[in-house]
């Protein structure tokens, strides 16, 4: 007779449960099976034993090592939307130079056509 023991760790009967999947990506590129934690949403294999960081300095030194290359941070972001404002402006500038123009006949008003290919 087969034991009904349900023994710790078992992978078949994590997976038979109704809660939450690991979201952790194996080494062979499939997501975990296993169940994660409800605070990181991880199992015990893929850092679910982790809470993050408490302290200041460790919450600091954390950012510093997930930082790659800082194109999506708050100020990055900020000067791509400044330069975006900008060249707007200046878009809409010469298609008000370029109506000026065309209203006072130094400019065909099918000027762009001997530009197309
Ligand atoms: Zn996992």
């Amino acid at each position: 007779m087969m034991s009904t023991v349900v023994q710790p760790g078992n992978v078949m009967n994590e997976t038979n449960t109704s809660e939450a999947l690991c979201r952790a990506k194996t080494r062979s590129g499939k997501p975990c099976k296993r169940i994660g934690n409800s605070k990181n949403g991880r199992c015990h294999l893929h850092g679910g034993k982790s809470t993050g960081p408490k302290t200041e300095e460790g919450r600091a030194r954390i950012a510093t090592a997930q930082f790659k290359h800082g194109n999506r941070s708050k100020a990055a972001i900020a000067a791509q939307r400044a330069k975006a404002a900008r060249g707007r402006a200046i878009r809409t500038e010469l298609a008000t130079l370029e109506a000026l123009a065309i209203q006072d006949g130094l400019l065909p008003s099918n000027w762009r056509d001997a530009y197309r290919i």
